[in-house]
């Protein structure tokens, strides 16, 4: 359908784009109006100046032939004084004056005469005024002669002027040749009479002046003589606007007087404009109602279209009503109340399964339809959205006549129609698939539910195992760390105590009785630690033989203090494993807080510290972190920021210990020892830095200045020509894990045999220490030597420490000191030393007090000597003095070999 074409016939075609059609009576009204206006107007403004020339030029005629007929008179009357003269040419003044004044006989416009005989002026009248004229001899006036002799020479009167006046104003001089008559016939000249006349008089008679008032005017004459034209009256500019002229003969002048009204011809600009006006409204009179009429027409298309227009969008709104009910299948329905009748469309007559061409649908077809389920609901909504005001809204099941169940949703609206009657109008359709969807919808969610449940539990299970001890089955390190930051997180829990508890001697059963009996002493000292605590605490396996116990439970100091010692009366219980009886002690540190701005790690941290402490004090028992240890704990932490600037100011220097042969006494080796040259509290022993330094992970860095100095100290003697052969220094466990260690040690200038480690018979190397041995085989390789270090006060077997092989045991002082005074601790230091004999391990004794202890050492076969009996460790400096002086050497003896 195309829209243009439909328009075109719908709308009123325009002329010139924008005049609709029904205006066109009106538009040819006006056009042709304004032609007859302009004719009109043309018309009457043409007449108007055509009249007024007339009126002007008769009016300028009228005053012309009295000019005329005024000059002739006066010619007139002169001629009559001529023909006087003629008469009686004697005549004297008196008689001229006489005569002159009856021709002239009161007439204003002559104002004198004068007479010439012989050129000569002899008479005037009126006399006394012109005396002065008298005698004037006019063949000697240059203004007078010519017009004289023209006089005399035509024989006619000669008029000539305007001329001013001596009295004023202006006049015509009428000059007449005066013949006198002889009997021959001929005639002889006598002379001449002239008079003047006033054109003032002239123009006022002729009505020129009053003719001025109203109209402009102007007199030219031209002479015959070809003299060029002369205004003598009047506006000359007269002459360049539209005017009339008129032309009179005088004398042997013409004169020509124009005139035109002072406003020129023609209507005023008033008039104009209101004749106009008078038009106008004639034309509107005509025009305005053609114009109103074509804009009622115009109205009424306009209406007509728009009722057009309306009627289409309807139709087309209909039929995408119409499509869109039919491609939805929704049914429309509408109910009147007040008649209880329902209509129903095809659509709802299929939805409810009644054939189509049946009937009309009645209240009845929907009930039966209802499912008896849902029949009470769907009733109990329909009534009330038809008795109430409101909205419909509902869903039912219908019942097809094959027994098919469907699901409906019914929608509607009451309204109140054309003849106000209340009724509803709703429509119905099908949502059967949306709620089998739905119901699948549903069932998909419930089934992704259940898989992430499951998907939750597994990753409980994996979290649990992450944050589980596998052998206990208790929680640990990491979990511990997050009960701690919860609580940290959760304010208002004041109260917290932390219980840091270590097993003694584990270590011991599990070098003697393997890992398997360690695990057995594990899980039973987890189970005893679960049954000993509250339900609320938490307890947690943090490292090899270490548990924590935290209790939120508020209780006093005395009551934790009773659970800790209950706790180490169940760990101390024997364990039977494969026969043995295990048994392990423990040791408990304590610490809680009662204030919730208290860190919770805080109290770990204390806990350990009395945890040290009780182990410090002899194990198997419970202490509780205090006042004393926390100022401990900052002393010590003192000490570590002091030993980091110690390191740093290179205050950690080495003393030497000599090393004797038990036999000769000489001197063998020394051991190097770390001091701590302190700029106030003066040199420093090992004992009260070592095991700090150890805790700040920097014993591995004294170790290392303690090498380079021993090394330089052994060059030092060597070059000084002293028999020293060796050097040992202590090494630490740190030490012998740090990285790099290999490769640095083989950068040193190492002579083999002339270095020994001593490593504490405490240092474990199986276990999870176990990558140690490895580590003490590549120091071997470099050609450094292993000294087991105070040996007999650790429970290292003595299995695991033969596999290293070392070149040398050094026993412990404990073990040395008593040998003077008891039978069975020379017979465990003789054993010793028989076994490192019987394996090629040389023997060296340290603590050696007195030279009691050296003699006797000698006499069990042990190989070196270390003690205060001999040497007392020294500074660098005291070394080189006391290898010379050799004062050590026992003069007696001496004296036996002189
Ligand atoms: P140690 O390896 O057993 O060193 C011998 C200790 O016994 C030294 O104490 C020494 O002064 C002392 N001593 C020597 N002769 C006698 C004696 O006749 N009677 C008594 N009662 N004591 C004697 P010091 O220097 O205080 O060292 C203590 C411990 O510190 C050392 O025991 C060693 O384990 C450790 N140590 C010392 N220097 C270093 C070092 O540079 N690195 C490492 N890792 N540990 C070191
Ligand atoms: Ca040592
Ligand atoms: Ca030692």
């Amino acid at each position: 359908m195309s829209d243009g074409a439909a328009e075109s016939t719908k709308r009123p075609r325009r002329i010139l784009g924008f005049v609709s059609l029904h205006y066109v009576p009106a538009f040819v009204a006006i056009v042709a109006m304004v032609g007859i206006l302009v004719y009109a107007d043309w018309q009457h403004q043409s007449a108007a100046y055509q009249e007024q020339r007339l009126a002007s030029l008769d009016r300028l005629n009228q005053i012309s032939s009295k000019l005329q007929s005024d000059i002739q008179g006066n010619l007139h009357l002169m001629r009559g004084l001529v023909a006087t003269i003629e008469a009686l040419p004697d005549m004297q003044q008196a008689q001229f004056s006489q005569i002159a004044d009856q021709v002239i006989q009161g007439q204003t416009q002559i104002i004198n005469v004068a007479a010439a005989p012989g050129l000569v002026v002899r008479m005037v009248h009126p006399y006394a005024p012109n005396t002065a004229v008298l005698g004037l001899d006019y063949m000697k006036s240059p203004t007078q002669r010519e017009a004289v002799l023209m006089a005399r020479d035509t024989s006619a009167p000669v008029i000539t002027g305007p001329v001013n006046l001596v009295q004023g104003g202006q006049g015509l001089i009428i000059r007449l040749p005066v013949f006198l008559p002889r009997e021959n016939g001929k005639r002889e000249f006598w002379g001449v009479l002239s008079s003047v006349v006033s054109l003032e008089a002239l123009y006022n008679r002729s009505g020129l002046l009053e003719a001025q008032r109203t109209e402009r005017l102007a007199i030219r004459a031209e002479t015959r003589d070809g003299l060029p034209p002369e205004y003598f009256f009047g506006d000359k500019a007269l002459a360049s606007v539209d005017n009339i002229s008129v032309s009179l003969d005088v004398g042997r002048e013409t004169w020509v007087i124009y005139a035109a009204p002072k406003s020129g011809f023609g209507l005023s600009f008033a008039d104009i404009w209101l004749f106009r006006l008078q038009l106008l409204l004639a034309e509107a009179i005509v025009v305005l109602p053609m114009v109103w009429a074509g804009r009622l027409m115009q109205e009424r298309q306009r209406n007509l279209v728009m009722l057009h227009e309306r009627e289409e969008a309807m139709r087309l709104l209909s039929h995408r009503l119409q499509v869109a009910l039919e491609t939805s299948q929704i049914g429309v329905w509408e109910y009147d109340p007040t008649a209880n009748l329902l209509v129903w469309d095809e659509r709802m007559k299929v939805l409810y399964g009644l054939p189509a061409l049946a009937r009309t649908a009645c209240y009845q077809d929907w009930k039966d339809a209802l499912h008896p389920a849902d029949f009470a609901q769907a009733q109990r909504e329909f009534t009330e959205a038809a008795t109430g005001a409101g909205e419909y809204r509902s869903e039912f099941r219908v019942v097809g006549k094959d027994g098919s169940i469907r699901f409906i949703r019914a929608i509607g609206n009451a309204y109140v129609d054309s003849k106000g009657r209340k009724k509803i109008v709703g429509v119905n359709w099908d949502v059967t698939e949306d709620i089998r969807l739905q119901a699948d919808l549903r069932r998909a969610k419930r089934q992704a539910e259940d898989q992430n449940r499951e998907l939750e539990k597994a990753h409980l299970r994996m979290e649990n195992a992450a944050l589980h001890d596998a052998l206990t089955g208790l929680p640990n390190r990491r979990y511990l760390d997050q009960v701690l930051a919860d609580m940290d997180g959760a304010p208002g829990e004041a109260d917290v105590t932390v219980l840091h508890i270590d097993l003694d001697r584990f270590k011991d059963i599990n070098d003697t009785l393997g890992h398997a009996a360690g695990d057995v002493i594990l899980k039973h000292a987890a189970q005893a630690l679960k049954l000993n605590v509250r339900g609320s605490d938490f307890v947690a396996r943090i490292g090899g033989d270490e548990f924590v116990v935290v209790s939120r439970m508020p209780g006093t100091v005395e009551e934790h203090s009773d659970m800790a010692t209950r706790l180490v009366e169940a760990l101390s219980k024997s364990v039977d494993y494969e026969g043995h009886e295990c048994r392990v002690g423990a040791s408990i540190g304590i610490a809680s807080r009662t204030d919730a701005s208290e860190p919770v790690e805080q109290l770990l941290v204390d806990a350990d510290i009395a945890l040290y402490e009780a182990k410090r004090r002899g194990r198997n028992r419970v202490e509780r972190f205090n006042e004393t240890l926390r100022l401990n704990a900052v002393n010590t932490k003192k000490t570590a920021d002091d030993i980091l600037r110690g390191l740093e100011q290179n205050e950690f220097v080495s003393f030497f210990q000599p090393q004797f042969d038990a036999t000769t006494l000489e001197v063998v080796g020394l051991e190097a020892l770390a001091r701590w040259d302190h700029p106030v509290k003066g040199l420093l022993g090992a004992d009260t830095f070592l095991k700090i330094a150890e805790n700040l992970k920097v014993l591995a860095a004294i170790d290392e200045i303690i090498l380079n100095q021993a090394l330089m100290q052994l060059n030092r003697l060597k070059l000084a020509g002293m028999p020293v052969q060796k050097v040992s220094v202590n090494i630490s466990a740190q030490r012998l894990r740090e990285e790099g260690l290999i490769e640095r040690l083989a950068a040193l200038p190492i002579l083999p045999g002339t270095l020994s480690f001593e490593l504490l018979e405490s240092t474990s190397f199986d276990g999870h220490d176990g990558e140690l041995v490895p580590q003490i085989e590549k120091i071997r390789a470099l050609g450094i030597d292993i000294e087991i270090d105070d040996f007999g006060t650790g429970y290292a077997s003595i299995v695991t420490l033969l596999k290293l092989t070392p070149r040398r045991l050094k026993i412990d002082r404990q073990l040395i000191q008593p040998i003077v005074d008891s039978e069975p601790q020379q017979q465990l230091v003789r054993s010793i030393i028989d076994i490192g004999r019987s394996r090629g391990i040389e023997i060296v004794a340290e603590g050696v007090e007195t030279m009691r202890h050296a003699e006797i050492l000698r006499d069990l076969g042990c190989h070196y000597l270390q003690g205060y009996a001999l040497a007392r460790p020294m500074s660098p400096a005291d070394l080189l003095p006391f290898l010379k002086a050799r004062n050590w050497m026992p003069q007696p003896l001496l004296e036996n070999v002189g």
